[in-house]
């Protein structure tokens, strides 16, 4: 039987909240903290306010039992033996992550702690936070024996984030104490004996078979890189394979051959492998840019980082002269556009590349219809309705009477439309995929100018 750990989490957004509500599920006491007071009213009420599959269920199962919301960091410290910060730790103007508020939360905790505490560093921070966090309580009057500082960074992500939390491919711990670490062994028992996967069925259809993941036990610097160098990996797989798919086009070879030519090495893998608009999301970019901006302050040259970058937002363009060569000019143009979100099952906007594309489009004079399933009132917010901008409630509104339809956002009901349905809602039956939703062939079957990323167009 797994012991049950009183766990506190700081911050209830993406990461925080699915975190709160899967360490429940694990068989943990849960007190989530926000300083939203206006989140923590709408999650004590049941709302997620974020769109993630199974969140919504698990909250209901959890909320106001097991898992606990509130404003109060300093009763949330002095109850909980573990104390996880997930906070945002977006860009700063220079490029290196902005730490203010994992700082702020840290002064906050130390005026509460009174016995031996274990604060967990979850959001995605540089080589040298867990240090800084560590100076930090004792500046604030926290006697050293009284806690210690862990690194244990997420990998989940959107989309799929409940199931991502509780099937996790690793655990990455990085303690320089073993009476931390074995806090954070028993805290994550329930996954790594396999106890969990045992006592319930899982989520049906979507995660229910799994292998107990490994509990990887690092030093905090370490973890801390790990994170870091991981998703520095991933940005630069999506960057390969886009510049990979410009060699395609220009060569009138497949990028989807290419890619599984070369995934089905071992040691390449399929995965993020596939081309498109560029990556975008709340991590890749800012934690490119915070990597390359550790490495330079450490005097390592690793402009590697800065050609992932470049080719990122060279895509972009690329995608908007697509279009033009499409359409001959762009200026009063009327485009349909099918997703707003960074990427599929999400109402996630943070630097979606779907948004910038969004932006040059009007910025070349062309007016836009749009449709997302989930990301409409986020970027309403940021992108309010105008005379050359209009939000509809579907995909076949977004084409109707369009000069062209663009896919921007990889959502699976993209895949799935009515073709003669788009066909006759267009004023001209052109879609310019940027995601590389369906076949050419088909495309040019049911009669679609259709012109995709690093494929040739079918005849
Ligand atoms: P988010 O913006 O969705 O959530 C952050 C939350 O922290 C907000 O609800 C905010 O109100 C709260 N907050 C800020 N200051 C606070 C304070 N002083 N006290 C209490 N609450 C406070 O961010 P997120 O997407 O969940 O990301 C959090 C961290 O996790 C980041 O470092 C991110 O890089 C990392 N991460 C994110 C993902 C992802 O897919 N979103 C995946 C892995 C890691």
């Amino acid at each position: 039987m797994s012991k049950h750990i009183p766990i506190a989490v700081v911050g209830s957004g993406y990461v925080g909240l699915v975190a709160a509500v899967c360490f429940a599920e694990m068989g943990h006491d849960v007190i989530c903290v926000d300083n939203d007071e206006r989140k923590v009213a709408a999650l004590r009420g049941g709302d997620t306010l974020i769109h993630e599959n199974h969140l919504p269920e698990l909250l209901e199962r959890y909320r106001n039992t097991k898992v606990r919301f509130t404003t109060d960091l300093a009763e949330a410290t002095r109850e909980c033996q573990a104390i996880f910060i997930a906070v945002g730790t977006p860009q700063s103007e220079t490029g290196d992550a902005d730490l203010s508020y994992v700082e702020a939360v840290t002064c906050e905790i130390a005026r509460s702690i009174d016995t031996y505490k274990v604060i967990v560093e979850k959001s995605t921070v540089p080589v040298y936070t867990n240090e800084w966090i560590s100076r930090a309580l004792e500046r604030n009057g926290v006697a050293r024996h009284l806690f210690d500082v862990v690194s244990n960074p997420e990998f989940l992500r959107e989309g799929t984030a409940v199931c991502d939390f509780l099937h996790p491919d690793r655990i990455v711990v990085g303690a320089d104490s073993e009476r931390a670490a074995a806090v954070l062994n028993a805290i994550y028992a329930p996954l790594t004996s396999g106890e969990y996967y045992e006592r319930t069925s899982g989520i049906p259809g979507v995660c229910s078979v799994s292998q107990p993941p490994p509990f990887l036990l690092t030093s905090t610097k370490s973890a801390e890189i790990i994170k870091h160098a991981s998703n520095a990996f991933l940005a630069l797989k999506i960057s390969f394979i886009n510049a990979v798919s410009n060699l395609c086009e220009a060569t009138n070879a497949n990028v989807e051959q290419v890619a599984r030519g070369m995934g089905l090495d071992s040691r390449i893998g399929p995965r993020f492998l596939r081309p498109g608009i560029g990556y975008g999301g709340s991590c890749f970019p800012k934690d490119v840019a915070a990597f390359r901006s550790v490495a330079e302050q450490l005097g390592i040259d690793f402009s590697l980082l800065t050609e992932v970058e470049k080719i990122n937002v060279q895509q972009k363009r690329r995608f908007l002269s697509k279009v033009r060569s499409a359409l001959w000019t762009l200026r009063g143009k009327r485009l349909g556009v099918l997703g707003l979100a960074f990427k599929g099952e999400t109402d996630d906007i943070r630097e979606s590349p779907a948004i910038e594309l969004v932006r040059m489009f009007l910025g070349e004079g062309c007016s836009i219809t749009a449709f997302d399933p989930a990301a409409i009132q986020r970027t309403e917010e940021i992108l309010p309705a105008g005379p050359n901008l209009k939000y509809v409630d579907d995909a076949y509104a977004a084409a109707a009477d369009a000069d062209a339809l663009l896919i921007l956002t990889d959502w699976s009901e993209f895949a799935a439309l009515d073709l003669q349905r788009l066909n006759q809602a267009l004023r001209y039956p052109i879609i310019i995929d940027g995601r590389n939703m369906y076949d050419p062939a088909v495309m040019t079957e049911n009669g679609f100018t259709y012109l995709s990323v690093g494929r040739p167009t079918a005849h």
